[in-house]
Order: structure tokens, then C-alpha cells, then sequence
């Protein structure tokens, strides 16, 4: 019988498919652009693959023993993945998120079996309410609790370094030349970045996308609606050194494309997608015929439907106009 014994052995091996609508507007000496699509993943996300790697290594250290509960800030996608393999191995859940995740995001979470307690994004880092102090302090009431801490586990980068990166270079045959992603944690984009610059003896460029407003593209650290990329700190797990090239994209822009994606490419997925892919558009206009971009997409789209997919949010917002993409909710052609 062809079957799985675990969904655990599904993570990774995503595939990657070639963007062509999108790109028209590059014209004919266009470099060929392909989209590493995470939503393959059994949890819907890219984050299987640091949940399945830092939890194993904490079996392995003896941070978490049997029975044990497992504590993270999350904005969901980590929390879907840790559930995942929390299930498969019996452990208990508990996610702390900030109150700007999707509502539907969060009832994944629950559905899965998680507990999930929600915080005010406004506050500062270290303000009590905070998402990371409040899963600090639960981390150290709770008994057998192992938080693995997204932002600072190597084994986040580590787990990159060692699927996505070589899962990349495999894919392309080698002939990769540039990879673009989102940087939240930085994880993805650091032991990708890692691995391909090694094996390519440092040819691949490595360009991150970032919010406007976020610290890594120099902002603030203001607030913005992209969801699960920038940061406000500056996380153990990103790479300082990793990038070639930061892009930074509104989330006006962001929204667009992702829009677009899903009306052009028929890939249904979230804004952090969005966001990368402007960024690779732009790192394409500016590359040759031969180049090969690789784009990662970070999650599927489902969890945002009342809000990018959604004609009224966009417009409450000024990023829908008949000047700008398409007609409003409602608008007769
Ligand atoms: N997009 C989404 C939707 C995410 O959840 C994340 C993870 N925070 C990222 C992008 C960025 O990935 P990373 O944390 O590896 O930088």
C-alpha cells in the first residue's frame, strides 16, 4: 500500500512553479521567475519545517520530555506546525498571538487542539501585555513547559539550511541566481540564503523583503498589516550578513499582488507572498534573460479572506480604487 504512517512525513518537498502572468509586463527578455510553494505543506505553511526540526532537537536535548507542554508567541503558522507535531507525539499547546491575526487563523490553532490566548499588538515588546512577555510568563507557570522560541531555536535557520536550501538548489538543477523571501524571523531566508550561497560559492544573490515600517528595510518598527514578516526587534535568528539587497513594499503593494496571484496565477496565498513576489518583480526588472528567481511563498491564502481577499476591508483601507486594480464589491462592468 502506497500510505504515510504520520503527516509529519510530508513536510518539506514543496514544488515550484513558474510565474507567467505576473511577469508579462517584463517582456519577452524576462528571467524566468518560479514560486516555491509552501502551502504543499501539511500544516499549510513553511513553518512545518522549523516546528518538526526544533522539536525534535528538544527531545533529543531533553528540554521537552513526554507529556510535555509546548509554549510560543506565534502568528499562527508556527503554532499550526508545533500542533501538528504536537499531536503525532503528544504534547500540549499553548499559543500566544497578537490580537492583528486573522480570526480564522486562530481558530485553526483551536481546532487543532491548541489553547491560544490573544494580545494587544500595540504594546511595546516589553510591556507586560505584550505577546512575548505574556509567553515568557506562561512558559515559566506552567510545569513541563518547553518554549521553543521561533526567534532565537537555530535549529529555525538550521532547518532551511538543510531542506529548503539543498530542496532549491536540486529543483533549479543548479541554475538558480537569485532568492528572494519575506524575513520575520529571519529563519527562512538565513539557512536558505546560507545554503545556497555556499553551494553556489556565494553566486546566488540573497534579497529579503520587508514591510515598510519594519527595522531590517530601516524603519521604525511602525505598525502594518502585512501579517508574519517585520519585525519591531531584531530576532537571534536572522543573519545580518545574509542579504545582498532589502526591498521594502507597502501594504497597498502587498495586497495587490497577492490579489493578483490568485486571480492570474491561481495561486491562493497570503500577503507575506504577495509582498516577496513584488519584491522578485522588482529584482527581475532589473536581471537578465538567463537569470532564475526563486520566489518563496510562505502560506496559503484561506486564513485572510475577510481581509485581502475582502473588497470592503481593502477599500476601508484606500488600497482598492477603480484607478488602482479592479471595480469594488458591487460595481456593474
Ligand atoms: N510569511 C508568513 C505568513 C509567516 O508566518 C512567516 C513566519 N513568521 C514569514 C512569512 C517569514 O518567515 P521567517 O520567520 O522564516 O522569516
Amino acid at each position: 500500500m502506497r500510505v504515510h504512517d504520520s503527516l509529519i512525513d510530508l513536510v518539506g518537498d514543496t514544488p515550484l512553479v513558474r510565474l507567467r502572468k505576473v511577469t508579462e509586463a517584463l517582456g519577452p527578455n524576462a528571467p524566468t521567475v518560479l514560486a516555491k510553494v509552501e502551502y504543499f505543506n501539511p500544516g499549510g505553511s513553511v513553518k512545518d519545517r522549523i516546528a518538526l526540526r526544533m522539536v525534535e532537537d528538544a527531545e533529543k536535548s531533553g528540554a521537552l520530555k513526554p507529556g510535555g507542554t509546548i509554549v510560543e508567541p506565534t502568528s499562527g503558522n508556527t503554532g499550526i506546525g508545533l500542533a501538528i507535531v504536537a499531536q503525532e507525539k503528544g504534547y500540549r499547546c499553548v499559543f500566544v498571538c497578537p490580537d492583528k491575526v486573522a480570526y480564522d487563523k486562530i481558530a485553526v490553532l483551536r481546532a487543532y487542539g491548541a489553547e491560544v490566548v490573544v494580545c494587544p499588538t500595540t504594546v511595546a515588546p516589553d510591556h507586560p501585555e505584550s505577546y512575548y512577555s505574556v509567553s515568557d510568563r506562561l512558559a515559566a507557570e506552567i510545569p513541563g513547559a518547553w518554549k521553543p522560541n521561533q526567534y532565537e531555536n537555530r535549529n529555525n535557520p538550521e532547518s532551511h539550511y538543510h531542506s529548503t536550501g539543498p530542496e532549491i538548489w536540486k529543483q533549479t538543477e543548479g541554475r538558480i541566481t537569485h532568492f528572494v523571501a519575506g524575513i520575520g524571523t529571519g529563519g527562512t531566508i538565513s539557512g536558505t540564503g546560507r545554503y545556497l550561497k555556499e553551494v553556489s560559492d556565494g553566486a546566488v544573490r540573497v534579497i529579503g523583503a520587508d514591510p515598510e515600517g519594519s527595522v531590517y528595510s530601516g524603519g521604525t518598527g511602525r505598525p502594518y498589516l502585512v501579517e508574519g514578516v517585520g519585525e519591531d526587534i531584531w530576532p537571534g535568528t536572522y543573519d545580518t550578513t545574509i542579504c545582498d539587497d532589502i526591498i521594502a513594499v507597502s501594504d497597498k503593494d502587498s495586497f495587490l499582488m497577492t490579489r493578483r496571484l490568485a486571480r492570474e496565477e491561481a495561486l491562493l496565498v497570503g500577503g507575506s507572498c504577495g509582498m516577496a513576489v513584488e519584491a522578485a518583480l522588482r529584482v527581475a526588472a532589473e536581471a537578465g534573460p538567463d537569470d532564475v528567481i526563486v520566489v518563496l511563498l510562505p502560506d496559503g491564502g484561506r486564513g485572510y479572506l475577510a481581509k485581502i481577499f475582502n473588497d470592503e476591508w481593502m477599500s476601508d483601507y484606500g488600497f482598492l480604487s477603480a484607478q488602482t486594480e479592479e471595480p469594488v464589491a458591487g460595481e456593474v462592468l
